[in-house]
């Protein structure tokens, strides 16, 4: 007899698991929106000092990373969160603040993760469709707000489609929500994004609104993705009260908190990386373009691609018998997720992220995107 598991178990998805692993050496990992940077020789070396202490439990009251991140963004370290990741976070905000009969809204497509929540909770998604230049719809989105709604999710700038909205458009939506609705802010990306400007920028809301959480991680500019550290700046500490009640006490283990405070210690090393980074969007985005493709402006370490304009042509020209423009355009993106892989350049599918015939292809260094460029000049 099989196991007889909770009912929730059969609604919550699966994560859309990166592919790429199995390629070996001289694979051009483009899929996970990672930085292509290896830590640098300190954040290494505070690393390794943490391994040697690895018979000890890590610091509960995470001190020394708390104390770094409120310095740098000048939030007391009772308004900050922490989590095995950002999306831990995520997924306790989910845990402590959502039942059956309660809302969340969201736009779509949007962070996969997000799916999560509705799923795990009972809860109702709303999901409010991108406008036509794959942005945020934040009008849309505050008129979805009722008395049910427990949590909005804001992703910004937007993963998978990289654009971002400025802060005055986050302002206005936030005039327009109760105080007793949380909302998410999550920006991952934002060190990337000149639309949202100096990333202190956003951490003022929080004196007006007490309700919003700003999330943010070591996994993308910081480099530390395989850590596993993110962090909320709460505009009340009730939020971090609430994460920490529904999860055990050591989310964050102490080499990743060792890795991570360090990180933080070196802006110089993340100014480098976002210069290297924007010129590197800028570049794949408009070769990418001048291949006759739609690609989002983009905000974030990666570009969203639409196949459309491509799709129909392929299919008519080399005869792959498809009825109908969705099927043409679902078969082109196989034919290219698949011959860039077999060209060792590995992309996430946008079938996979909530909008089929998409690409969302994450900068590398200059050889991987190089590769990238070329390999998809041969398939479309
Ligand atoms: C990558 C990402 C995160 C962070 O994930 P971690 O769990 O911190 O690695 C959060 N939100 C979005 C939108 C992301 O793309």
């Amino acid at each position: 007899m099989p196991i007889e598991f909770a009912q929730r178990t059969r609604r919550i998805p699966s994560y859309p698991l990166a592919a790429g692993y199995d390629l070996g050496d001289e694979v051009a990992m483009l899929a996970s929106n990672e930085t292509p940077f290896a830590p640098t020789a300190e954040v290494a070396e505070a690393i390794a000092r943490a391994v040697a202490g690895a018979n000890r439990y890590p610091d509960p009251s995470y001190w020394a990373l708390r104390q770094a991140i409120s310095e740098r963004y000048d939030v007391p370290p009772g308004r900050i969160a922490l989590g095995n990741g950002s999306a831990d976070i995520l997924l306790a905000a989910g845990e402590a603040l959502l039942e059956p009969g309660a809302e969340l809204v969201y736009a779509w497509p949007s962070f996969s993760v997000y799916e999560h929540l509705p799923a795990a909770s009972g809860a109702r998604a709303i999901r409010v469709p991108l406008d036509e230049h794959a942005r945020h719809n934040l009008g849309a989105i505050a008129a979805e707000v009722t008395a049910a709604t427990r949590l909005v999710l804001i992703c910004n700038p937007n993963n998978p489609t990289s654009t971002a909205v400025d802060l005055d458009a986050v302002q206005a939506l936030l005039e327009r929500v109760p105080r007793h609705v949380c909302v998410v802010l999550d920006e991952a990306y934002c060190e990337f994004s000149l639309t949202l400007g100096d990333p202190q920028a956003s951490v003022e809301l929080l004196r007006g609104w007490p309700n919003v959480v700003i999330l943010r991680t070591f996994s993308k500019v910081y480099g530390l993705a395989g850590l596993r550290v993110g962090y909320g700046l709460c505009g009340s500490e009730e939020f971090r009260v609430a994460v920490e009640q529904v999860r055990q006490p050591f989310y964050v283990n102490a080499v990743a908190q060792a890795g991570a405070a360090e990180a933080l210690r070196h802006q110089d090393e993340i100014e480098r990386r976002v210069v290297a980074t924007i010129a590197a969007r800028t570049e794949i985005a408009q070769r990418t373009r001048a291949l006759g493709l739609w690609v989002a402006e983009t905000d974030a370490n990666f570009i969203w691609v639409a196949l459309d304009e491509r799709a129909e042509a392929w299919a008519v020209r080399d005869g792959h018998g498809v009825d109908s423009r969705a099927e043409a355009l679902a078969a082109f993106e196989r034919h290219v997720v698949q011959g860039l892989r077999e060209r060792r350049v590995v992309v996430r599918a946008g079938s996979a992220l909530g909008r089929t015939g998409s690409l969302r292809v994450t900068t590398g260094t200059d050889d991987e995107n190089e590769r990238y460029l070329s390999a998809l000049a041969t398939l479309v």
